[in-house]
């Protein structure tokens, strides 16, 4: 049966990348995209960031893609992760043959809390001069992640570590890690919690020492963007955002203003999304069709300049669809 792929390309690059993501999934499978504006251009446009018929369509759709956000990003973003119902934010960052990476062995995957946190949206200024912001933790969500990350880490092979700060945040954190630690005791599975902090650094020290990391919502966002930058930039990182039936997959990186219209974006963290797309609906074969021609680019070029080559992303996106067919 063929899927309903929304396809949200969004600012910036995100309208450079997205077109090489369809190609490479038009030439490994069998979709039917359907395509919706959001962001800055849309707010623009339709006075909205994200139209009513961009949810809908996300919300509907089998899968869906999309790009980046400029300035409108949480607007876009938040809301289109909850209309495909996703709490998991998946963020592998690993490293491969040709590009300079602090270890060649480095193989991450960050499994981010996504609903809650600080990223709730809760802040208020109680006076002039003083702002706060509240942050949610509940048992529920916790649970699910942990569930989640200890599924993702037993099926893909890897150990897991928590990340988490409950010497400082002890009330939420705290909640977070119990209800980590329910799901370990039913499931009889071992796992290292980590203060977040000191994480950091033995990310950096000693890479290939970790593989799922699961996450509350601001350290997930800041550690996979550390870890970014270990295995060779933004321009490498995929993400999946998982729902219990529907799923939204986007690169890591934004909309790069600074290189918009120069079409020399790397198209490789939206087209490893895809292939993760892939993954979600079924589709293992065509997944690792993907991911090997991304390892074979990335290997023998053609690259692009965020990696030290010298390819448009265009090039690039012709290289990976050669290695295709
Ligand atoms: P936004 O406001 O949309 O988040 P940003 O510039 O703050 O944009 P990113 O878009 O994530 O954040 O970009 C951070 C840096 O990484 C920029 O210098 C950008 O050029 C670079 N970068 C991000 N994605 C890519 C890519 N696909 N190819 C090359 N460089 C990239």
């Amino acid at each position: 049966m063929t899927d309903r792929i929304a396809v949200i390309p969004g600012d910036g690059i995100g309208g450079e990348v997205v077109p090489v993501a369809v190609r490479v999934l038009d030439a490994v499978g069998d979709f039917a995209f359907e395509y919706a504006e959001a962001g800055d251009g849309a707010l623009a446009e339709t006075g909205s960031a994200l139209p009513d018929g961009t949810r809908e369509l996300a919300a509907n759709a089998d899968a869906t893609l999309f790009g980046a956000a400029g300035e409108t990003a949480a607007d876009v973003i938040l809301p289109l992760r909850e209309a495909v119902g996703s709490f998991a934010n998946v963020r592998p960052a690993r490293a491969y043959p040709g590009v300079d990476a602090f270890h060649p062995e480095i193989d991450l995957v960050f499994v981010r809390e996504n609903t809650e946190g600080v990223y709730a949206g809760i802040e208020s200024e109680i006076t002039e001069g003083v702002r706060t912001l509240t942050r949610v933790t509940t048992e529920a969500a916790s649970r699910r992640i942990a569930a989640f990350g200890f599924d993702y880490a037993a099926e893909h092979g890897y150990d897991v570590t928590v990340a988490h700060k409950a010497n400082v945040m002890r009330r939420t954190d705290g909640l977070f890690l119990d209800g980590v630690a329910a799901v370990a005791d039913e499931r009889g599975v071992d796992y290292e919690p980590h203060l977040m902090d000191a994480l950091a650094m033995h990310l950096v020290m000693d890479p290939t020492e970790y593989g799922v990391v699961i996450c509350p919502n601001l350290a997930g966002d800041v550690l996979s963007d550390l870890a970014a930058g270990l295995v060779g930039g933004l321009g490498l990182l995929p993400s999946a955002n998982v729902g219990p039936d529907r799923a939204l997959f986007e690169p890591v990186h934004g909309s790069a203003p600074d290189i918009a219209g120069e079409g020399i974006a790397n198209p490789v963290a939206t087209v490893l999304s895809a292939a993760m797309l892939c993954e979600f609906l079924g589709h293992d074969a065509a997944a690792e069709r993907v991911r090997e021609a991304v390892l074979e680019t990335l290997a023998d070029g053609p690259r692009t300049p965020d990696l030290g080559g010298d390819a448009t992303t265009d090039g690039a996106g012709r290289a990976l669809l050669d290695r295709l067919d």
